[in-house]
């Protein structure tokens, strides 16, 4: 018996559903609310004899969410552009929707070691004063609360685990078990996961969406597209002193603190004195000790940082990738009764860091194409490639293409990608070459000695600002403000290949990157239990894990695969 089967007498429950959707985020809560608006707008026009045809019966509609609640695993920058909010919720001030601040001044400065100087003029990319200051998480949990005034079952804390095929058609899902133990022995409270049957299954699971990684295998979705490459972004929500901020504006920086990765950081002002730091770094970066946690709390130590923070405490923090291939790394996007949208497809402007509004738009296209399969009652890969047309015919596709190669580019360098990012904006993206070549963020990484010289972690570029409880923090005092919780008796999600790899290899030659690049002190090299001095074994402390995907994505030997834990597991974010 594997460990994770079913105890005897206990079977699963399955259920039959017409629409299920993988993920309750932007892009699925879209997809869902505007499905639904769909049929009831269809059935209105039928009724009013505006149109011919039958009306739709009532559809079931499943969104399922791994997070404990509808907004938990939510985290962005986040600026948005309103165009598919407008779109979707056009009356959305009216809707209670939670705008933070509209963008009134925004601005770009370049950091020296210690000083600064602002770019006279704002380029067009960082422009964003048509744009709206959010935070996703309490965003994503006023859709949800729209989709459930509609109908729509929610199902939080269930995390889908398992693509249910009948050949080549995806005919459902199964969610994880919960209640197991550490070895995967059922406990007590055991509940066995669900099957959940469906004529059609959008997935929208988010950033390297762990089930849709598993679908994309199997049907070879990736076959001829560029590699999928990621950034890695951390963000602190700052409490400041009563009266101090006045709300919406936007500066981005360039320049210090990162020397050895290409990335850069965002500043917004938010009502009752908050600001939100964050910063954004490359994950195609050649340095084994990138630490994106360690180089937010450097970013603070600037002069520029420190004016505006002074008297400040950080309330909230949070991690996460963001995919930034584009274009050229999107997946198959559609096949025999499936679809894929958002970020999971790789649909993020990265030159002006925005996908939500991208992720959103890619979900109404995908509700418009479920409803004429279920009018038609064909959920065939024919009448579901409309969702591609659609989508090729939409600003989705004209945002993408213009930057279809600025990742690649800025990969180069700052200064060195210039040049070429001048010419991709008057060749509508193109530049000198198309199709640029994206280089898989795990195959980058170079050997420690390498990249620092006989320094290695010693060098000052690599050593944290001394924690102050205030604005500065180390790692693990960072994730207890992420409210992350996962059972400690519950299976470890992050699965580790080859243990020796790491103790033989990597720690010596890499110094283990992952003990770096992780934003939530996950990994750690402890005293190797074969009880050679001069060897360390990784040690695994997955409850703090905040799903960022890092690790499924950068360890240089491949070794990490990032699994789903336990439903409702992982971080309870709030204000991010
Ligand atoms: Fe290195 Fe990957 Fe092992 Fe971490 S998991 S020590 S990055 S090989
Ligand atoms: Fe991110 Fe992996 Fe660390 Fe979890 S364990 S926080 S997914 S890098």
């Amino acid at each position: 018996m594997s460990k994770y089967d079913l105890p005897e007498g206990v079977t699963r429950e399955e259920m039959d559903v017409d629409v299920l959707i993988v993920g309750g985020g932007a892009a699925g809560l879209s997809a869902a609310l505007h499905l639904s608006q769909s049929i009831e707008k269809h059935n209105q026009e039928i009724a009013e004899g505006k149109k011919s045809g039958n009306p739709i019966p009532e559809q079931m509609i499943v969104v399922l969410e791994k997070g404990a609640e509808i907004g938990a695993h939510s985290l962005s920058g986040a600026v948005l552009n309103p165009t598919a909010l407008q779109e979707l919720v056009p009356n959305f001030k009216d809707e209670g929707c939670p705008i933070e601040s509209d963008v009134v001044y925004d601005a770009v400065h370049y950091l020296g070691s210690s000083w600064d100087v602002k770019a006279p003029v704002t380029p067009p990319p960082f422009h964003n004063l048509e744009n709206k200051i959010i935070s996703l998480s309490k965003f994503n949990r006023w859709l949800g609360s729209k989709c459930e005034a509609r109908g729509i079952n929610i199902f939080p804390g269930f995390a889908a685990v398992e693509a249910l095929y009948d050949g080549d058609k995806i005919i459902g899902v199964r969610t994880g078990d919960k209640g197991r133990d550490k070895n995967g022995k059922p406990k007590a409270n055991f509940e066995a996961g669900l099957i959940l049957k469906s004529k059609v299954v959008i997935f929208a699971e988010g950033t390297r969406g762990s089930l849709f990684q598993q679908v994309s295998k199997k049907l070879n979705l990736r076959a001829g597209k560029n590699e999928e490459v990621f950034e890695e972004g951390v963000k602190e929500v700052i409490q400041m002193p009563a009266g101090t901020v006045k709300p919406g504006q936007v500066i981005h920086t360039l320049g210090f603190p990162l020397k050895k990765s290409i990335g850069g950081t965002f500043i917004y002002t938010l009502p009752e004195d908050k600001i939100v730091v964050g910063l954004v770094a490359y994950l195609d970066s050649e340095d084994p000790l990138l630490d994106p946690h360690r180089e937010l709390q450097k970013l603070k130590t600037h002069p520029f940082l420190q004016k505006m923070l002074k008297g400040g405490k950080v309330i909230a923090y949070g991690g996460k990738t963001l995919p930034a291939g584009g274009w050229f790394s999107m997946p198959k996007l559609y096949g025999n009764s499936w679809m894929v949208v958002g970020d999971s497809a790789s649909m993020v402007d990265v030159q002006k860091l925005k996908g939500i509004h991208l992720a959103m738009k890619a979900g109404m296209l995908a509700a418009e194409t479920a409803l004429d399969a279920i009018i038609h009652q064909d959920f065939s890969e024919a009448q579901l490639k409309n969702y591609e047309t659609k989508l090729h015919a939409s600003y989705v596709k004209e945002e993408l293409y213009r930057v279809r190669n600025f990742h690649q580019t800025l990969s180069k360098g700052i200064f060195a990608s210039l040049p070429l990012i001048a010419l991709q904006e008057i060749t509508g993206g193109r530049g000198l070459e198309d199709n640029m070549v994206a280089h898989k963020d795990a195959k980058t990484t170079e050997m420690v000695v390498d990249i620092w010289g006989p320094e290695g972690l010693q060098a000052e570029e690599n050593q944290l600002p001394k924690p102050d409880g205030m604005l500065f923090y180390d790692k693990l005092s960072s994730v207890y403000l992420t409210g992350t919780m996962h059972d400690e008796d519950s299976p470890n999600h992050l699965l580790v290949a080859d243990g020796d790899i790491c103790r033989t290899v990597c720690e010596p030659q890499y110094k283990s990157p992952c003990n770096h690049f992780c934003p939530a002190s996950v990994y750690e090299m402890v005293p190797a239990a074969n009880g050679n001095p001069n060897e360390k074994d990784l040690q695994v402390n997955y409850t703090n894990c905040i799903h960022c995907k890092t690790c499924d994505i950068k360890c240089p030997f491949e070794n990490i695969s990032w699994t789903a834990p336990e439903g409702g597991g992982g971080p309870r974010y709030t204000e991010t």
